[in-house]
């Protein structure tokens, strides 16, 4: 019998998953059961996604870096990887702006739902506004602190200092070009053999992934919270939704456009890295599948991938901004406020910069919204609104996320200077 392709497999492990806990559900103890023997399998497809995101990153940063053989060559392209995703961004978050402000999701919220929800949820938006307030309390120039790790151990140490390895990849690899080739070669020899190794165990991990995204959907069924949540959220959760299909349609066209990829071509290839983004909301725990993806089914040279995707997946997060931006708006509305343009640019800003500074996990993009509203003068309890329906509005952003990442990187690969 022909063998499913990768992503039915993914698909129908999603399905039964969801079907699974749908009916266990109904059965005394089915929740139970799900949580104490199911849930633990994605955990632990989760955690061994997590497990290779930093080696992963070292070796083929290092590697990428040092192939380019000339700093010009880093620089260019460094600048043009850079530059798309700024404006692949600032797309996003005017999209989600014209989208609220056409639907005006907020308006439909009546005042006592609101009440229900900010008494609901106050606890958890509070977690997530003293998580943000540290952040917001440092000085304009942190995030260029962070950037730079004092120890490089301890910056591999946690998978939210990706910047800091990527940083130190950089560094190495780009010290490496400056050496004597003859010096460098052993290194270079281990971080390309290195590199193989880690692809392999990716490939691995990956014929797990069918049973791993069951049991995660299978967890995340069990663990909702009921639908009448949803049916008051409903217009808001579509008005996310349609800008992020907004944004897919704008990547498929970008990629038809500049690179003469079909869309079926571009889809087929990085469905199995979307499903996985969709089922574990996170684009870190995803990169190491983008990178295969992109490398052995839509053409993109290894030189190219493993340095714009790593980078992507920390600072390009298109599906972020423009969530932040309609949740941002639908806040305000509910509230009864009228945001000023100038109000409205603000956020333009601030959710660029915002979802460049979310890590990629997942509830990242919402801890980081605190900062918008706070810019905006929104109310920050106003978290508490969208709590709800944050999840599975997460997973869908992650998607985009990793979409725009891998799109961009077949831009940079058509474009570069060879
Ligand atoms: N979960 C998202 C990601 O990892 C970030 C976020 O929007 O929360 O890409």
């Amino acid at each position: 019998m022909k063998k499913l392709a990768l992503h039915w497999q993914i698909i129908l492990g999603m399905f039964i998953g969801i079907i699974f806990a749908l009916i266990l559900t109904n059965i005394e103890g089915g929740k139970l059961f799900i949580s104490n023997w199911i849930k633990p399998f994605g955990t632990i497809f989760i955690n061994s996604l997590k497990l290779i995101a930093v080696p992963l990153i070292l070796a083929s940063l290092i590697k990428g870096v040092s192939d380019l053989k000339d700093l010009s060559k880093l620089s260019s392209m460094g600048g043009r990887t850079i530059f798309i995703y700024l404006c692949t961004t600032l797309m996003a978050v005017v999209i989600g702006l014209v989208s609220v402000n056409i639907i005006n999701p907020g308006n439909s919220i009546s005042d006592q739902t609101r009440e229900e929800l900010l008494i609901a949820y106050s606890d958890n938006a509070d977690d997530k506004i003293l998580a943000a307030n540290n952040q917001k309390n440092a000085g304009p120039l942190q995030p260029l602190i962070d950037l730079v790790p004092s120890n490089i151990v301890s910056a591999t140490g946690d998978n939210r200092n990706m910047l800091q390895v990527i940083f130190f990849a950089i560094l190495f690899g780009i010290s490496m070009i400056l050496i004597p080739s003859k010096k460098s070669k052993p290194v270079k020899d281990f971080f390309d053999s290195f590199n193989e190794v880690i692809l392999k165990i990716i490939d691995l991990i990956m014929l797990a992934a069918p049973y791993g995204v069951f049991a995660l959907l299978a967890a995340l069924v069990v663990e909702a919270p009921s639908l009448d949540l949803f049916k008051a959220l409903g217009l808001y959760g579509l008005t996310v939704l349609f800008g992020l299909l907004i944004m897919i349609c704008i990547y498929i066209v970008l990629v038809k456009v500049l690179t003469g990829k079909s869309p079926s071509y571009f889809l087929k290839g990085i469905s199995p890295a979307q499903l996985l983004a969709f089922s574990t909301s996170s684009s870190a725990a995803t990169l190491p599948v983008t990178m295969e993806r992109v490398q052995d089914h839509l053409d993109v040279d290894e030189e190219v991938s493993s340095f714009v995707l790593p980078i992507g997946a920390t600072i390009n997060m298109d599906g972020t901004s423009l969530y932040q931006a309609v949740a941002a708006v639908f806040i305000a509305q509910a509230f009864g406020m009228e945001l000023s343009l100038y109000a409205q640019l603000g956020i333009v800003t601030t959710a660029t910069l915002a979802s460049i500074g979310s890590a990629a996990v997942p509830g990242a993009g919402m801890v980081m919204l605190v900062i918008v509203l706070a810019q905006a003068g929104i109310p920050e309890a106003g978290l508490a609104l969208i709590f709800a329906i944050d999840r599975p509005l997460d997973m869908c952003r992650t998607v985009v996320n990793v979409t725009g990442d891998a799109t961009v990187s077949m831009l940079v690969n058509k474009y570069r200077k060879k």
